[in-house]
């Protein structure tokens, strides 16, 4: 999928990632040849219901899985362009640092015998064996800073901390090793509301002040919205659209799209939006539908969508659908600007 800057070359480049997992005989096809490039300073989110498989796309982008097929071409500070999936150890070691990850829960990823100074500074002396301490312990200060968290407070160990101030932990520890690119995978869904919010805020300024490229990894559009300049959408495996962050929310083009925005809460009370309930289940990876695999699920469904599995197209400049009606049809959105009241 190309970037509307022609003259950039993206910090990023998903190329038909798939990752397969079999166990006992049973193949499932968690990711399906996922596709997309992010710019860099860009951040992307990626949506879909839990299951969707956008969790594991983002660990075969850092490496955490190994992806089953495909390429994470990824532009190096030392600007080379590397097979980032495809490294040997040795460059691993390399470049492993660039790319990093921000988990969901930030309580059971820190280790809770371990203080936060020593949590933060872990990755350092595991990359830079040979940093003087003095070094190490001044860029933790730095960073510790930098995220918002009191200093004097490093010596405490994780449980002393709120929930938010160990996202800050966790965000600390990912970015003492100044990375390019971080994968963020549900990084706010366990906090409440208005520390979601702080949170964001961090994350944006971070971005603004070091140059960071963000893949954010969440379940709650609102937050998607908030963050991303572009927005994937998956279902099944398969990124099923892709669009700038505005025109997904205001135009969108598949169904599946059309119902998770609809099941967005909106403030304001005279606003009359339908929501589409999305029937049944997500189906079973290991056995999934002929055709379209929305079509079980899908109010617009056709013969066709039984038969024949749509290609994942653009639509219109730079928006991208997997689906047989993506051109006809005209699907609603509370998003949109004439919203009816
Ligand atoms: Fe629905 Fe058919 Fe489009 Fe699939 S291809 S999303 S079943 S209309």
């Amino acid at each position: 999928m190309e970037n509307k800057n022609k003259n950039e070359k993206p910090i990023l480049q998903i190329k038909n990632v798939s990752k397969r997992f079999t166990s006992k005989g049973v193949c499932v096809r968690a990711v399906t040849d996922v596709s997309f490039d992010i710019m860099k300073g860009e951040t992307i989110g990626i949506v879909g219901e839990s299951g969707c498989g956008k969790t594991t796309l983002g660990r075969c982008i850092v490496r955490a899985h190994q992806a089953s097929e495909g390429q994470v071409i990824y532009q190096t500070a030392d600007g080379r362009e590397v097979d980032f999936i495809a490294l040997d150890k040795a460059e691993m070691k390399k470049v492993r640092k660039e790319i990093q990850m921000i988990f969901q829960d930030p309580y059971s990823s820190l280790d809770p015998r371990m203080t936060v100074l020593d949590i933060i500074k872990e990755p350092l002396l595991a990359n830079y064996p040979k940093m003087p301490k003095s070094e190490m312990e001044d860029r933790v200060m730095d960073i510790a800073k930098k995220v918002g968290l009191n200093t004097s407070y490093l010596k405490r160990y994780p449980h002393a901390f709120s929930g938010g101030q160990r996202q800050r932990i966790g965000i600390a520890r990912a970015l003492v090793l100044e990375p390019r690119v971080i994968v963020c995978d549900e990084a706010v869904s366990a906090l409440d509301v208005s520390i979601q919010a702080q949170v964001i805020n961090l994350l944006k300024d971070l971005q603004e002040d070091m140059g960071l490229t963000y893949i954010f990894i969440s379940h709650d559009l609102s937050v998607v919205e908030h963050i991303s300049d572009r927005v994937g959408v998956m279902y099944l495996g398969k990124m099923v659209e892709y669009a700038e962050t505005e025109e997904l929310f205001a135009h969108p083009k598949h169904p599946y799209t059309e119902a998770l925005l609809s099941a967005v809460p909106v403030a304001d009370p005279t606003v009359k939006i339908e929501r589409i309930p999305l029937m049944g289940e997500i189906p079973n990876p290991a056995n999934p539908p002929s055709g379209c695999y929305f079509h079980g699920r899908c109010r617009y469904c056709k013969q066709i969508c039984e038969n024949q599995a749509p290609a994942f197209e653009r639509i219109g400049n730079d928006h991208f659908a997997a689906c047989h009606l993506a051109k006809e049809l005209n699907l609603s959105s509370a998003f949109t600007r004439d919203i009816e009241k």
